[in-house]
């Protein structure tokens, strides 16, 4: 199993040792010949969407991303990462790659004060720790998504087939339970 992870902006390195904690083969995807490698599953890290945003178009990788990721791709996307997933964001048009029906709030918490820890139950997976920087929060999810975690009332979990959206920093803690998590989708998409 090989997981490619968007790496032209934000907190890649660590979601890169996550999965080599877990085992798991990675490579960094910084351009478009980059997504000539096989690969069964792709990590969309937290940073900048604005700027994550820029970049994939700039470099060529937009579209062949987002087919992948509607072919079925799993994916685990956090933070700036959900962000590019969803279709819709709570008052701005913008829309990345628009394939997860949720509407997500940037910088729901506050630009400057909005970083926080907190532990809460994540749906199969109990209590787990949750850092959040300048995060954003679902405000909507369409019925066909599940919610996989709430904080304060506010979802910062969600899961649309095989697109794994999460507000918060998984790769900053010490648990694995996110990335496990993912790596079962991984293993169930492939063995289809
Ligand atoms: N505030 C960032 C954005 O809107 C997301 C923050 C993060 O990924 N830590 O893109």
């Amino acid at each position: 199993m090989t997981i490619g992870v968007l790496a032209v902006q934000g907190a890649f390195i660590e979601h890169e040792k996550m999965l080599e904690k877990l085992g798991v083969d990675c490579f960094e995807i910084r351009k478009s010949s980059d997504l000539d490698r096989p690969f069964d599953g792709l990590i969309l890290p937290g940073g900048e969407s604005t700027v994550m945003g820029k970049l994939l178009h700039s470099l060529n990788i937009f579209d062949t991303l987002k087919s992948k990721i509607l072919q079925g791709m799993p994916v685990l996307a956090t933070c700036a990462g959900l962000i590019l997933l969803a279709e819709h964001l709570t008052e701005d048009s913008t829309v990345h790659f628009g394939t997860m029906p949720v509407t997500v709030k940037r910088n729901a918490y506050g630009r400057q004060l909005g970083s926080f820890y907190t532990e809460e139950n994540f749906k199969g997976l109990g209590k787990i720790p949750m850092t959040f920087i300048r995060a954003p929060y679902i405000d909507k999810v369409s019925p066909e998504a599940e919610i996989l975690a709430t904080v304060d009332g506010n979802i910062v979990g969600a899961r649309y087939k095989n697109q794994l959206g999460i507000s918060f920093h998984p790769e900053l803690d010490e648990s694995t339970a996110i990335h496990e998590l993912f790596l079962t989708m991984v293993k169930g998409a492939s063995s289809n």
